[in-house]
């Protein structure tokens, strides 16, 4: 299958915060690749600007170094590295201070170009970026600004910032970024939903048993101790990722796949997630690794912490109220050092209603599963008879959709959700990105959850290193005679 890559517009890209780990992982070498199959064309420009006092040549040494480390996948032609390093600059200049706004300003100043700056900063300095990106008079209206997560750390937090980006920038040009979004699949998710006869009519209660989602990862906090300390599982993964998973499963079809319409949607998702009982809700710590504490240490030593009530692991279950799920539970479940880095979502459907072959031959549920990593699928569960002389004796079979086969060439299997993310902010296209009231909604149903723990002074339960979390997600899952699925 031959890949279409349209150029996106000549446009500047500022990274704010251009040396930091963001930048040499991910926005570097994802520009890069984009640069390679000529979608960014080759007037446009990136510039890096944070305090470190470097010139451009160096700043472009230390992206070739990064694009060697991260860059991955995709070969190029001799040249196309240098060809790129050429389109990069660099500014020191302080988020804080007047240092380096105004050789910024020069550069930028009557281009004719897409502007679009990225805050790859600690959000404390975001304020400060409007801020001076507007008095030096960078913020017209058709520039855009690309903002990380975390965005706040509860309501209270989250809309103070939105009212502090609102003094400088028009919400069509706030590109609030979750990664998630950009993933093949979760936008393939919406493909399979929404192209198809077949699956919207069974979307619903009366059709879906329950739906999973589970982010898990095998890796601790390693060195964001200090960090995730402050935020836990529910801060970190649920407010935002799996918040955002849960939208896109939930959420009535938007009358068009534009901006507005799809955010719209999700943000009556949001508002319409019942408050989540205690005990629907477990939470966890991972415990050292046998035989390798000294590598592989427990939650509490981890982050330096000794008496820290945060979670690393979290399993709960969710109602929405509205008709469509009345009924329907979604289980979430996100955690660090789990047995498998996997990410997966499960629309578990009904039983049939009756069994026509008796209970001998077997009878099995059709799973929809939606693999974000490692291998980006879907895979549909239908039942056949098992092959044979044997009578019939049905068995479940995959029908997979997984795109490394099915769909494989070349720009699929290479593109990265920042690159693909990053093209749509220079498009000027903001529908996989969240509008702040969608980012104030979650928080509002996220802080009352917090707040009954930190009252109740509710402590983890510990769970081994590389497992399912505590035996207690499980026991959630049995009373409802159901079971986690094995991601
Ligand atoms: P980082 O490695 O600590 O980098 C921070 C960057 O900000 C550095 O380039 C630093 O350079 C610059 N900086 C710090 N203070 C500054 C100031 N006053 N003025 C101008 N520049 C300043 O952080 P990161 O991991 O790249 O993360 C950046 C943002 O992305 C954060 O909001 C983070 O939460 C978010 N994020 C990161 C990841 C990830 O994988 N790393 C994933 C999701 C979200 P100087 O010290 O030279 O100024």
């Amino acid at each position: 299958m031959v890949s279409r890559v349209i150029p996106v517009d000549p446009f500047d890209l500022v990274i704010f915060g251009g040396t930091g780990d963001l930048a040499r992982r991910k926005i570097l070498p994802g520009l890069f690749r984009r640069f390679c199959t000529g979608q960014m064309p080759s007037e446009a420009r990136v510039i890096g600007a944070a305090r470190s006092e470097m010139s451009s040549h160096e700043y472009q040494q230390m992206a070739a170094e990064a694009i060697r480390e991260f860059g991955g996948g995709r070969e190029c032609e001799d040249g196309t590295l240098d060809a790129f390093l050429e389109r990069i600059r660099y500014v020191a200049i302080d988020a804080r201070g007047t240092g380096g706004w105004e050789d910024l300003q020069k550069l930028m100043a009557g281009t004719g170009r897409i502007e679009a700056y990225y805050f790859s900063v600690a959000p404390s300095l975001f304020g400060d970026l409007a801020e001076r990106l507007q008095s030096y008079g960078m913020a017209d209206d058709d520039a855009r600004i690309v903002v990380e997560k975390p965005f706040g750390r509860d309501l209270a937090t989250a809309r103070e910032l939105n009212n502090t980006l609102a003094k400088y920038f028009d919400e069509h040009q706030i590109y609030r970024i979750d990664h998630y979004l950009g993933k093949e699949t979760v936008q393939n998710l919406m493909a399979v939903r929404f192209g198809n006869m077949l699956f919207e009519p069974l979307w619903n209660s009366q059709f879906v048993d329950h739906i999973q989602i589970t982010v898990a990862e095998t890796v601790g906090v390693g060195g964001r101790g200090e960090y995730y300390d402050k935020s836990g599982a529910m801060r970190d993964m649920v407010q935002n990722h799996l918040m955002q998973l849960l939208c896109l499963i939930a959420m009535e079809p938007p009358a068009r796949f534009d901006p507005d319409a799809v955010r719209d949607e999700k943000l009556k998702v949001i508002r319409a997630l019942e408050p989540v009982e205690p005990h629907h809700i477990v939470r966890g710590q991972y415990e050292a690794e046998p035989g390798d504490a000294e590598n592989q240490p427990d939650y509490r030593t981890a982050v330096g912490n000794p008496r820290s009530s945060t979670e690393s692991f979290l399993a709960m279950k969710c109602h929405i109220a509205n008709w469509r799920w009345a009924g329907t539970p979604f289980y979430l479940r996100t955690g660090k050092r789990m047995s498998r880095r996997s990410s997966e979502i499960s629309i578990v459907f009904k039983d049939t209603p009756h069994s026509i072959f008796g209970d001998e031959a077997g009878r099995h549920r059709n799973v929809l599963s939606i693999r974000l990593q490692p291998d980006e699928g879907i895979t549909l569960g239908v039942t056949i008879k098992e092959p044979g002389p044997g009578g019939m004796r049905l068995i479940d079979v995959p029908l997979d959709m997984t795109f490394a086969d099915a769909l494989s060439h070349d720009d699929v299997e290479t593109v990265d959700a920042y690159e693909r993310l990053i093209m749509d902010v220079i498009r000027g296209n903001q529908t996989l990105f969240m509008r702040g009231d969608e980012v104030e909604a979650a928080w509002a149903w996220t802080d009352p959850i917090i707040e009954g723990w930190q009252a109740r002074g509710e402590v983890p339960k510990p769970y081994d290193s590389h497992s399912d979390g505590p035996d207690a997600a499980e026991q959630m899952m049995k009373r409802d005679h159901r079971a986690w699925r094995k991601v």
